[in-house]
């Protein structure tokens, strides 16, 4: 997606060779227009492939997955990072290690808000070692609902995540693909 490159080149900043810093347009402040196209872009590739749910993770993921439901007009869930105490009934649990914090935490549905017959798709942020969405389709499959779709708005080719999922038969679709990256520069893997 050319837009979302040229604002990845304009404004994302590398850290290091593994992480990208986007948070002038996504993870921090927003830019909604590019997330309303985000979500545009996300529905012209999985509309007629019998979605009938969202889902995310809190919460980098929550304005493009928000904005995929608004243009596939589709019910929207997001899963916690962690249980609360007012997250009590019926819930479904499994632990991610998390690519950012280095830490580990318990990625977290309600039950009732996934019905057994959904096909879902799963919107995220990035896609690096597949840690998150290993987590999502873990869940997911063990209430026996089926993982329809990954769209992912960047992800770093050179980590692992996407032939990990599509190892488990997933179809992973990323509007942004980083071939490589450094402070000066960063590369996209070209459709
Ligand atoms: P994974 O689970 O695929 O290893 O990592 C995906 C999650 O880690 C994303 O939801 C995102 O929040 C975070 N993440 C991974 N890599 C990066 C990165 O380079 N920059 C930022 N801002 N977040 C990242």
């Amino acid at each position: 997606m050319k837009a979302l490159e040229d604002k990845i080149r304009a404004e994302g900043r590398a850290l290091n060779a593994d992480v990208l810093l986007v948070d002038s347009f996504l993870n921090h402040q927003i830019d909604v227009q590019l997330m309303k196209a985000v979500g545009e872009a996300f529905a012209d590739h999985f509309n007629g492939k019998g979605i009938t749910r969202i889902v995310t993770v809190e919460s980098s993921g929550i304005a493009p997955a928000a904005m995929t439901a608004l243009a596939m007009d589709l019910p929207l869930v997001v899963m916690k990072k962690q249980g609360s105490r007012i997250l009590t009934d019926d819930v479904v649990q499994t632990t991610v290690q998390s690519f950012t914090k280095g830490t580990k935490y318990e990625l977290t549905l309600k039950r009732h808000f996934i019905k057994p017959d959904d096909r879902v798709l799963l919107i995220d942020d990035f896609l690096a070692s597949g840690e998150a969405a290993v987590g999502v389709h873990t869940l997911l499959s063990g209430l026996g609902v089926t993982l329809a779709g990954i769209g992912i708005v960047i992800e770093k080719a050179f980590q692992p995540g996407h032939q990990r999922l599509e190892a488990m038969g997933c179809d992973v679709y990323s509007l942004a693909r980083v071939k490589r990256m450094d402070a000066g520069s960063i590369e996209f893997i070209e459709d």
